[in-house]
C-alpha cells in the first residue's frame, strides 16, 4: 500500500536538498511526496531581483522540483526570517499533516545555526503531536504518521548524528536532475549545495557500501529499544 510522505522545510530548498533523494526513491516506489516550505527563502535574494520576485521565482522552483518526483509543493506565506514557533504555525502544519493523511515526516534538526530552521523544527515536532492526537479535535481526522525524522542539512550541525541510514543509490539521478530547478543549489554566491549534498551522498554511501545514501538524526528518546534477551 502506497504511503504519504511529507518533508517540511523552513526555506524553500532545504526540505529538498536534505530530503530529496529520499523523496525521489519513494516516488519510485510508489508513495505520494508532499513537500511544505514553511517560507519561501525569498530574503537570500540574488543582485538585481526584488525580494516579491525571487518570492514567487523560488514557489515556481519548488512547485517544478516537486512535479518531478509527482508529487505536491505548498510554500507558506510567513515572511522568511520571520519564522516563529507560534500555536498558528503549528495548527497549520498540523492541518496539513491531517489533510493529506501523512504517513511519515521528515524535518529540521532541533539545532541549526539559522533561527527560522531552529523555528521549523519545534513547529513540527509540535505538529506532529497535534496532527496525531485523536481527542484534539480540528475538522479533519488524525494523520497516522508512523515514522518522523530529522535530516542532515549542513546549517543544523551541532549535535546531529545520524541514526538512519538510506541507499538512495537508484533515486539519486532522478534527484539530481529535479534539485536543478531550485535556483540556489548552483548559483548561491555563499555555498555550493548541489556540490556539498552530491558529495555528502557519496561519503555517506561510502559507509554503507552504496553509491549514494542519504541519513537522519532522531531524538535519544526514539532511540530506545526493547530487548528480551541478547
Ligand atoms: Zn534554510
Amino acid at each position: 500500500m502506497s504511503k504519504t510522505i511529507m518533508a517540511v522545510g523552513a526555506h524553500t530548498g532545504d526540505a529538498q536538498l536534505t530530503c530529496g533523494m529520499l523523496l525521489a526513491k519513494h516516488a519510485m516506489n510508489g508513495d505520494k511526496i508532499v513537500i511544505v516550505d514553511l517560507t519561501a527563502g525569498e530574503r537570500g535574494t540574488p543582485a538585481g531581483w526584488t525580494v516579491n520576485d525571487f518570492r514567487a521565482y523560488n514557489v515556481e522552483c519548488a512547485a517544478k522540483f516537486a512535479k518531478k518526483l509527482g508529487g505536491e509543493s505548498i510554500v507558506l506565506d510567513t515572511p522568511d526570517g520571520e519564522l516563529y514557533d507560534t500555536k498558528e504555525e503549528e495548527l497549520r502544519l498540523a492541518d496539513l499533516m491531517r489533510q493529506y493523511q501523512a504517513d511519515a515526516v521528515l524535518y529540521h534538526w532541533k539545532n541549526s545555526l539559522h533561527k527560522d530552521h531552529e523555528a521549523a523544527h519545534r513547529i513540527t515536532d509540535n505538529a506532529i503531536f497535534y496532527a496525531s492526537l485523536p481527542t484534539f479535535e480540528r475538522p479533519l481526522p488524525p494523520a497516522p504518521i508512523k515514522r518522523f525524522m530529522c535530516a542532515e542539512n549542513w546549517e543544523d550541525e551541532p549535535d546531529f548524528t545520524p541514526y538512519y541510514w538510506f541507499d538512495v543509490t537508484e533515486a539519486f539521478p532522478l534527484w539530481k536532475e529535479a534539485i536543478k530547478e531550485l535556483w540556489l543549489a548552483e548559483h548561491s554566491p555563499s555555498f555550493k549545495y548541489l556540490r556539498y549534498y552530491e558529495a555528502l551522498s557519496i561519503v555517506r554511501g561510502a559507509r554503507i557500501g552504496v553509491d549514494h545514501a542519504t541519513c537522519f538524526g532522531t531524538s535519544p528518546t526514539a532511540k530506545r529499544q526493547k530487548l528480551d534477551l541478547l
